[in-house]
């Protein structure tokens, strides 16, 4: 599901939104219930990216996989 970035103007704070893209035109309030919204340049969610962790409990040395300790 898409990400969206608004602005209040009421209070100022920027926030996110989390929406179907079929309902990205709606009003979103801003965590303080105003409804005086701005749609920042939507940021589209990346998910996983560069920084997607490696580590996944194996060893990564590769010596059961090179022959030398079996
Ligand atoms: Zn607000």
């Amino acid at each position: 599901m898409p990400r969206y970035d608004y602005r209040c103007r009421a209070c100022g704070q920027t926030f996110e939104i989390s929406r179907p893209m079929s309902a990205a035109g709606d009003i979103a309030r801003c965590p303080e219930g105003h409804e005086d919204t701005v749609k920042l340049l939507s940021t589209v969610a990346v998910t996983g990216g560069a920084a997607a962790p490696r580590a996944t409990g194996g060893g990564g040395g590769g010596c059961c996989g090179g022959g030398c300790c079996g």
